[in-house]
This record gives C-alpha cells, sequence and structure tokens, in this order.
C-alpha cells in the first residue's frame, strides 16, 4: 500500500476539524497508482444513532463512528465510474490511542471473516485537537486478526514515513 503525504495531511485535516468527534472517510484510487488516489469524507452517524435508540448504541460520535450509508453508496459510484478501488478507511480516536478496537473489528467483519479482506485500516489518535500520530491496520488471514502490517511510525519522520508506507 502506498499512501503519500497529501492523502495523510487530507485525513489529518478531518481528524482535527471533526475533534472532539471521530471523522471517518475512504482513500480511493486506482490499484497500484498512489497518484490516483482521493481522500473522501464521510459523515459520521453516531450522534443521530445514539440519540435514536441509545440501548442499541450507547456510544456517540465521541467514542464511535458509523459511516454515513449515503457517503458510502457515493463513494462507491465515483469508484466504480472512475475504475478505482477502495485503497484505505479511515477514523479518528479523539482523546484516545491509535489502536484498532473490538468495535473496530466488529465493524470490519462479516461472519468472522472481513468484508474487503484488501483493505487498509487508518486509525489516527487526536489528542486536544491536534494529530498525535496514526497506525494502519490489515487483516491477517492467517491469525484471524486486524495488525499493523508496519510499526508505528511518527510524523515528521521523512525517511523512516516513507520507508514504512510502500509495502
Ligand atoms: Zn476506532
Amino acid at each position: 500500500m502506498v499512501l503519500t503525504e497529501r492523502e495523510l495531511n487530507e485525513i489529518f485535516a478531518h481528524a482535527g476539524e471533526a475533534y472532539p468527534e471521530e471523522a471517518c472517510g475512504i482513500v480511493i484510487g486506482k490499484p497500484g497508482d498512489s497518484n490516483t488516489n482521493l481522500v473522501r469524507r464521510c459523515g459520521n452517524l453516531a450522534n443521530q444513532y445514539h440519540e435514536d435508540d441509545p440501548i442499541r448504541y450507547p456510544r456517540d460520535a465521541r467514542t464511535a463512528y458509523i459511516m454515513d450509508p449515503r457517503d458510502l453508496l457515493r463513494v462507491q459510484s465515483e469508484a466504480d465510474a472512475k475504475g478505482f478501488e477502495f485503497v484505505l478507511l479511515y477514523h479518528s480516536h479523539p482523546d484516545h490511542e491509535a489502536y484498532f478496537s473490538e468495535t473496530d473489528r466488529e465493524l470490519a467483519l462479516f461472519d468472522g471473516e472481513p468484508m474487503w479482506p484488501q483493505l487498509r485500516y487508518l486509525v489516527v489518535s487526536v489528542k486536544n485537537g491536534k494529530v498525535s500520530y496514526f497506525k494502519v491496520f490489515g487483516w491477517d488471514s492467517i491469525t484471524k486478526q486486524f495488525a499493523e502490517p508496519s510499526a508505528a511510525f511518527q510524523l515528521n519522520d521523512q525517511p523512516l514515513f516513507q520507508s514504512l508506507l510502500r509495502e
């Protein structure tokens, strides 16, 4: 997977703007050509779901995200029209670490298997409104877990940043 600093900056801007709520979105692009990558923000409906049914949806947008299905469809149509694929899903953890939570796992799996096995998930930790660091997770078909395909990388560490993003 290749992500450029441009996409990361767009994701970080979104995460910062959404704070103290979780931001979520999708990166689409032509497989193997990171220059085509596009970041698409999606609405987070967690507050709405929580207000409508707090028993079933105990978390609001500060600790959960529910991607607006209309945005998901819109991005899917755009990807289809351009011959693009989903490259990565991202969301933020306001004032929490960048880990892949049990809820994140449930959202990504259907019947114990990933809905999109090739898809990478980026989780960005935002503390006090500022992006702190991020991690990328992918499905490991052997351990049946979402694991970090590479070590955590910090911002502003250019060589590390470049090499770890190019797998
Ligand atoms: Zn999460």
